[in-house]
C-alpha cells in the first residue's frame, strides 16, 4: 500500500436518510447518506422500500416543515 497520499482518517458521525445515526470512519467529520446497514436493502430485504421511504424523506427535508 502506498504511504502519505491518504487524507487523515478518523472517527466520523453518520446520518442516514431513514434516520439511523452511527459511528463510521471517514475523512469526513460528519456524513449523510441514503442507506446504512439498518435500511440498506442488502440487509432488509425491501429493496423498494428501503428506497421509497429514501425519497420521501429528501422530499421532506426540501419542502416539508
Ligand atoms: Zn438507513
Amino acid at each position: 500500500m502506498k504511504e502519505k497520499i491518504h487524507p487523515k482518517y478518523e472517527a466520523c458521525k453518520v446520518s442516514c436518510a431513514c434516520g439511523n445515526t452511527f459511528e463510521s470512519g471517514s475523512v469526513q467529520k460528519e456524513l449523510k447518506v441514503d442507506v446504512c446497514s439498518a435500511c440498506h436493502p442488502f440487509y432488509t430485504g425491501q429493496q423498494r422500500t428501503a428506497a421509497a421511504r429514501g425519497r420521501i424523506e429528501q422530499f421532506n427535508k426540501r419542502y416539508g416543515k
